[in-house]
């Protein structure tokens, strides 16, 4: 039997085998009816005495009797608070555990704790990043081409997102996409696909700035990094002195007396690879990566596009389970049949596992790349949760993302919940963001852990921003403004950025947040202004103030006052604006307008309508 048929072959068994349902055990509405399962009693809803009574086979008196010898009066319906419970099932003779509740339609909550004895290795999954023009291309296309015996393969590699190495009879996942960008976007979008980052760092050119981000990206999303030290083919070639470069970020080499495996190579000359790949094969034996094969496929979509004669095609990486052809998927808000499926190499397959990225052909929309998808045994199920993950996105959407700002750590801090504090620090001095950093820490309470990310000299970039928003993580600039198109991008993206001149402020303003008594200083911002030329009253909407806009705009519904002779007469909101016959919504300076205010109908000739807003402070000394 040739290797391909054998391949085959062995799949189809395993098609054969039935596999284990991610939601086998949907929990009801209310959750998962409470059991005893080997000495330990799992929940997961709050129980009255009555119901745990019945759960744990205990009478409901001797309940009440421990309870009462412990100073606690309840009665047989009170519903009994974790602890309680918890005290309850050891003092009986039970350990205990509360499961957490998650819906189909949350899949991407799910927890899956799979029984150790169905657990198998799975292949480490790799990105590769590193500055510009330091040879991550070069390297991921040289591994691909490494070794390959065409015709072995059966197929013409093409571009799917990612691509399955096989080294000593292992396999290596390589997202084919370098850089971070792509890696923090789909982090942002709460999917973490990488193990293991190779950090391309060329011998002749050393540690250059986007370095350096990839460690802070890599570093914030947990993954193990390897160092690939490449160009060695180069006269100019200087390993040392990268590995020097590399300690000053807290990247220090095995044989600098670190933990980091460090790989000299040339995508030129091919040197190395081989060291690379028993590298990552050897750290990712470290990390004990596994997965269960015998369940329903749960992953990642690596990228989606529309194919002109098949439809939406998707690359999924398959992070646990085994995706077989004629699956029932929902695949972020979309839903489809696998029609069909095939490797990197064009090979068609019947099924796949854990760790392989395959292109996919039957899904109903085109999915985006971070989406996580996973398979169900019934079309009925998956098109169910389709539909309700569609419907919830559409409402997210209309009600705005959320942003993770100050006021709502503070919130969190006060709703007593555990909670890490990430914050990005750029400053204009390396000093400056150290001392900050330092002095950040050493806040840090029981409730609340503070996590600088990254605390650096320079000025905030998107990829800070970028971070931030993977991270839920506040950026604090120390004496500096970040520009116009940074600001944007932090709006894109919900990030908060403050800016401060004194870092005893910025000190104040954190430790008042890990207090939970964070209140943010609400300021107010002059919009403009305009001049009531002349009054005149209309049916229906009474009376207009037909007014000249001097300075900046005037805004519906923005806060407004009404100023004669420097005397406040009036102070609420503008009702509505008017340019000739027309209802507008702001009118700039230069321009006529009709003003009328909510409730205030005195309006003279000579009056001064001041608009302004009222937004929250961002910077003090600013
Ligand atoms: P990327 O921007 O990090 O993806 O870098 P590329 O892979 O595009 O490589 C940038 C340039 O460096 C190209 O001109 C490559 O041919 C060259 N290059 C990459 N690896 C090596 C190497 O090992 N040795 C030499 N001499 N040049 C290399």
């Amino acid at each position: 039997m040739d290797k391909k048929s054998q391949r085959f072959s062995g799949k189809k068994n395993e098609n054969n085998k039935s596999r284990q349902s991610n939601f086998e055990m949907r929990p009801k509405k209310n959750g998962e009816a409470p059991k005893v399962n080997g000495g330990v009693f799992i929940y997961s809803k709050p129980l009255s005495v009555s119901e745990l009574s019945e759960a744990i086979n205990t009478p409901i008196n001797a309940i009440i009797k421990y309870l009462f010898a412990q100073g606690k009066m309840v009665t047989i319906n009170q519903v009994l608070d974790d602890d309680m419970i918890g005290e309850l099932c050891l003092e009986f003779g039970y350990d205990f555990k509360k499961e957490k509740v998650v819906d189909a339609t949350h899949f991407e909550e799910l927890e899956i704790e799979d029984d150790p004895s169905k657990l198998e290795e799975r292949s480490p999954v790799v990105t590769v990043m590193g500055h510009v023009d330091h040879g991550k291309t070069s390297i991921i296309d040289a591994i691909r081409h490494t070794n390959v015996a065409g015709k072995e393969a059966g197929g013409i590699s093409q571009a799917i997102g990612a691509y399955q190495k096989e080294w000593k009879g292992k396999k290596v996942t390589i997202i084919d996409t370098p850089g971070h960008a792509a890696f923090t976007a789909m982090r942002a979008r709460g999917a973490s696909v990488t193990d293991i980052v190779v950090l391309v760092v060329a011998a002749d050119d050393g540690v250059m700035p986007q370095t350096i981000e990839a460690i802070d990206h890599a570093k914030a999303a947990g993954s193990e990094i390897i160092v690939a030290i490449n160009k060695m083919d180069l006269p100019g070639a200087n390993p040392n002195r990268v590995k020097n470069e590399l300690m000053a970020q807290e990247i220090v080499a095995e044989d600098f007396g670190g933990d980091i495996l460090t790989v000299e190579v040339s995508a030129k000359t091919k040197q190395g690879l081989d060291d690379l790949l028993d590298a990552i094969l050897l750290k990712a034996e470290m990390m004990e990566l596994k997965a269960n094969p015998n369940r329903y496929a749960i992953g990642t979509v690596l990228e989606a596009n529309l194919d002109k004669g098949e439809g939406p095609k998707a690359t999924l990486l398959i992070q646990n389970g085994t995706l077989n052809q004629g699956d029932h998927v929902v695949v972020g808000t979309t839903y489809g049949k696998i029609r069909r499926m095939n490797n990197e190499l064009g090979v068609a397959l019947k099924s796949a596992g854990p760790s392989s990225p395959v292109s996919v052909i039957g899904l109903e929309e085109v999915p985006e790349a971070g989406d996580r998808f996973m398979a169900f045994p019934s079309e009925k199920e998956a098109r169910e949760v389709a539909t309700a993950r569609a419907l919830k996105k559409k409402e997210e959407e209309r009600a705005g993302t959320a942003a993770l700002t100050l006021a709502d750590l503070n919130n969190i801090v006060n709703s007593g919940k555990i909670q890490d504090f990430n914050i990005l620090i750029k400053a204009d001095t390396q000093g400056s963001a150290e001392s900050l950093k330092a002095n950040l820490e050493k806040l840090s309470n029981d409730q609340v852990r503070i996590k600088v990310l990254e605390a650096r000299a320079g000025a905030i970039s998107d990829s800070d921003v970028l971070l931030a928003s993977a991270s839920k993580a506040i950026i604090y600039g120390f004496n500096l403004r970040p520009d116009a198109r940074v600001q944007e991008k932090a709006k894109e993206e919900h990030v908060e950025i403050r800016t401060y001149r004194i870092i005893y402020e910025i000190l104040e303003e954190v430790e008042a947040v890990v207090k939970g008594m964070y209140q943010a200083e609400m300021v107010e911002h002059i919009l403009g202004s305009a001049e009531v030329r002349h009054r005149y009253k209309l049916t229906d909407v009474g009376v207009v103030a037909g007014s000249y806009v001097v300075d900046g705009l005037l805004r519906v519904n923005a806060h407004a006052r009404l100023i004669r002779d420097q005397v406040v007469v009036y102070e609420g909101k503008i009702n509505s604006l008017a340019r000739f016959k027309d209802r507008v919504k702001e009118v700039n300076k230069g321009y006529e307008c009709g003003v009328t205010l909510s409730n205030y109908q005195d309006i003279k000739e000579g009056d001064i309508i001041e608009c302004f807003e009222v937004i929250e402070k961002e910077e003090k000394n600013g």
